[in-house]
């Protein structure tokens, strides 16, 4: 009498598990009995082949055994005496399962290719025979215990079933043969080939039932695979990813790493180069004091024209590389914003009268007074947009207007919105989100037409976010285009207290 539930091989065979498979799952949430490792998976499944073998069958064989003598027991006629055979029986039952069972301990595994399990699954049916002889005297009945050894066989799957349904009709054939031989008057050869015969068929039908079994482990062992196969998939899958991350992250470092020399360099280039420049332009500014031709006088100031836009260049790449390698720092003080703003135009008007373009403002009166901020940048930036606004107008007919709107005033705090107007070419759509890129130009001719660089408003850009305010741009071609960059003060309540 053997489990009906067998340990049998139900995982991956080993030389299916990828390589990468060969690690346990470092996840601390996994079921700490789950493993791909190929080598712990094949000693687990010897451990318990092992178990089941020297354990758990023999000590199940040993319980039939028992079960069996108390039957013998039972059968016993009352007040019969208990004798020499009956004794001798008894201890066949209770010594042979004892025996086998240290044999199997010692010998499991090192028997070579005979099975010593299914030897004694075997030589238990002859030990079952003289049970049998003494049973069937008070009931026929009793042939059919033979039909255990085919019922706690369908676990093991349909065929070895059926092998031990032959096996057990072809004992009790046997053993029927022996008792007539003997002139047992127990039962009649029809007798017994009824039985004989419903051993076998009722022998068939359990074995039926081992199909079932074998299906539903089938299934079993299937769904474990592709476990594996997944669990193994996605060990490989996230090594990827970790190498990918690694790799990334040399690739993030390395760029940093090439911005930062980049900035570096630019930052001593324009230094560098600013120092001369000056020299060049004061000399130039000399020279024209001095008296010269027309011609010469022509030729010094086409040589200060370029050395201003040279030094504008290097002023720009200096104040781009400080902001790339974020050491921008502002340097926020109290300053009158209404006489900040209308200086910004009055400088404007300058360059903007060259081309006899108009440049106005419009600044509310509820415009707070003094506001905490850096004075230097917050020129910078709104020089730089009303200058674009100059040169993209039209001479003559060109208007240039800085606006500034009150959004929002609490006591210590104020919102402001400064708006730069032109009537000039205008900005296409497609190029509004493009033309804050370092040295994005919408038009590359314009460039020769306008002069400039394209670092401007990308300076711009950056010069409100670190102020923590944001820009925006609105144009049509052909029309004009308007900037707005809104931005918050601390005013002077709230400076006061603070500081
Ligand atoms: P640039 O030195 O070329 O003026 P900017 O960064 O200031 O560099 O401007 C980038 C580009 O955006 C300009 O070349 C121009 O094509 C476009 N642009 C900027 N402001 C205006 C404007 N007010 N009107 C039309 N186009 C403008």
């Amino acid at each position: 009498m053997i489990p009906a539930s067998p340990t049998q091989p139900s995982s991956l065979p080993l030389e299916q598990l990828s390589p990468s498979s060969r690690t346990r799952i470092p996840d601390a949430h996994a079921d700490a009995a789950f493993t791909l490792d190929e080598r712990e998976l094949a000693e687990r499944r010897a451990r318990s082949k092992r178990r089941l073998h020297t354990v758990q069958i023999p000590a199940i064989r040993a319980i039939g055994f028992v079960v069996l003598c108390t039957m013998v027991l039972l059968q016993e006629p009352a007040g019969a005496r208990f004798g020499h055979e009956a004794r001798l029986l008894l201890a066949l039952d209770l010594i042979y399962p004892l025996l086998s069972w240290i044999a199997l301990r010692l010998c499991f595994g090192r028997t070579g290719p005979i099975d010593l399990g299914l030897v004694f699954l075997h030589l238990d049916i002859l030990a079952w025979l003289p049970n049998l002889g003494r049973l069937e005297t008070s009931n026929l009945f009793f042939g059919y215990l033979l039909l255990v050894r085919v019922a706690d066989q369908t676990g093991f799957g349909m065929r070895r079933a059926l092998y031990f349904d032959n096996v057990v009709t072809v004992a009790y054939l046997g053993w029927s043969a022996l008792a007539s031989a003997h002139g047992s008057p127990v039962a009649t050869w029809s007798q017994r080939l009824t039985i004989a015969a419903t051993i076998y068929l009722i022998g068939i039908y359990l074995s039926l039932t081992g199909a079932v079994t074998e299906q539903l482990r089938g299934r079993t062992r299937r769904a474990v695979r592709t476990a594996r196969q997944l669990v193994a998939e996605l060990q490989h899958e996230t090594k990827q990813l970790e190498a990918q991350a690694v790799e990334l992250e040399h690739a993030r470092r390395a760029a940093e790493e090439a911005s930062r020399i980049k900035s570096q360099f630019l930052a001593v280039m324009s230094h560098e180069i600013r120092t001369p420049m000056n020299g060049i332009l004061g000399t130039i500014e000399l020279l024209l004091l001095t008296h010269l031709s027309q011609n010469q006088q022509q030729l010094a100031k086409l040589a200060q024209q370029s050395a201003r836009s040279l030094l504008g260049l290097m002023e720009d790449l200096l104040d781009l590389s400080r902001i790339e390698a974020g050491r921008l720092r502002l340097q926020p003080v109290m300053f009158d914003l209404r006489a900040l703003l209308e200086e910004v135009v009055e400088l404007t008007r300058v360059t903007a009268g060259q081309n006899q373009i108009t440049v106005s403002a419009h600044l509310p009166a509820t415009l707070p007074r003094s506001v905490h901020a850096d004075p230097m940048r917050l020129r910078q930036l709104l020089l730089n947009l009303l200058h674009n606004a100059v040169k993209f107008s039209p001479p003559r007919t060109g208007r240039a207007m800085l606006e500034a709107v009150v959004l929002d005033s609490r006591p210590g705090r104020a919102r402001v919105r400064f708006e730069v107007r032109d009537n000039g070419i205008g900005i296409p759509s497609d190029q509004l989100e493009r033309i804050f890129e370092a040295f994005a130009q919408v038009d590359s001719s314009a460039t020769r037409r306008y002069g400039g660089t394209g670092l401007g408003l990308t300076i711009v850009k950056e010069l409100v976010d670190v102020m923590g305010g944001h820009i925006t741009a609105e144009s049509s071609p052909g029309v004009g285009s308007v900037f707005r960059v809104e931005l918050e003060f601390a005013t002077e309540g709230d400076i006061n207290g603070s500081l």
